[in-house]
């Protein structure tokens, strides 16, 4: 009898977590995408993402529903004093959605908080010196993406890149891209697909572009991608997702390949965008 209740309220314990609570969650964001914007966020979505102008109104309209969820479900965090504003929140919010805007609504599912300094910050690393010696290095950094929970981002940076929607660099892309990667638990440029053929297809467009970039950083060629995201395979992702949005007329013309993959993958053509 005691066993029977027990696989009895198993069994329910994983249908609530299977089934029901999802359903919860997605009618709970449902709600909040229905939620009027208040005024003071859309005037910092119009002053922090300046191509916010040149999305359709139905664009516009979705990534406002998106920006509220994110706003609900993520914590944000001021570190080194930093008071964390509401134009700091919905900015960060507004970019980072916009690599969801259509066709996804995971809401960057492993992410919990997102830190934010005020300025770039040091990461002490071990090094090895020599094969028995191993010192610590300090690092300059203005943001990480971590797969399991966090994002940091420093906002002098963020200032910056909004100032200059048009230079090929910006750090929430970048690092939402990454998150973006890691949602399968690996950094590897390779994001969530949704058919197993797409995998196929992606890994021969991006290792052909990769190469591409390798050699022309190479041989001091000028390139429209950062150097940067010749790293390895994930920072080529996130660089490619930073000029995809910023440059993308810039990408097409250099990588038309890669400007159609990431085009598929993110559902947007940014270079129809005015
Ligand atoms: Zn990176």
């Amino acid at each position: 009898m005691l066993q029977a209740l027990i696989v009895l309220l198993t069994v329910s314990l994983i249908a609530v977590g299977i089934f029901i609570q999802p359903l919860l969650q997605r009618q709970h964001r449902e709600r909040l995408k229905k939620q009027p914007l208040p005024p003071l966020w859309r005037a910092l979505i119009e002053q922090n993402l300046p191509i916010y102008h040149q999305l359709s109104p139905n664009q516009r309209q979705r990534l406002q529903g998106h920006i509220q969820v994110f706003l609900a479900e993520k914590q944000f965090i001021g570190c080194r004093g930093l008071q964390v504003s509401e134009e700091m929140k919905v900015t960060i919010a507004a970019v980072a959605c916009l690599l969801l805007l259509n066709e996804r609504s995971t809401y960057f599912p492993k992410l919990k908080s997102i830190l934010i300094y005020p300025d770039a910050y040091i990461v002490k690393q071990p090094a090895a010196n020599g094969p028995y010696v191993v010192e610590e290095r300090q690092e300059v950094r203005l943001g990480e993406s971590w797969s399991r929970d966090q994002v940091l981002l420093t906002w002098q940076e963020i200032q910056a890149d909004a100032r200059n929607w048009r230079d090929g660099h910006n750090l929430i892309l970048h690092e939402f891209a990454h998150q973006l990667d890691q949602e399968d638990g690996k950094a590897e440029g390779v994001p969530i697909l949704k058919k197993r053929t797409d995998y196929v297809r992606w890994r021969e467009v991006m290792s052909n572009a990769y190469d591409q970039l390798c050699q022309a950083v190479g041989r001091r060629y000028p390139t429209v991608m950062d150097s940067y995201g010749t790293k390895n395979p994930a920072e080529f992702f996130a660089v490619a997702t930073e000029t995809f949005f910023e440059k993308p007329r810039q990408l097409r013309a250099h990588h038309p390949a890669l400007y159609t993959e990431l085009e598929q993958y993110y559902q947007l053509d940014p270079a129809a965008w005015g």
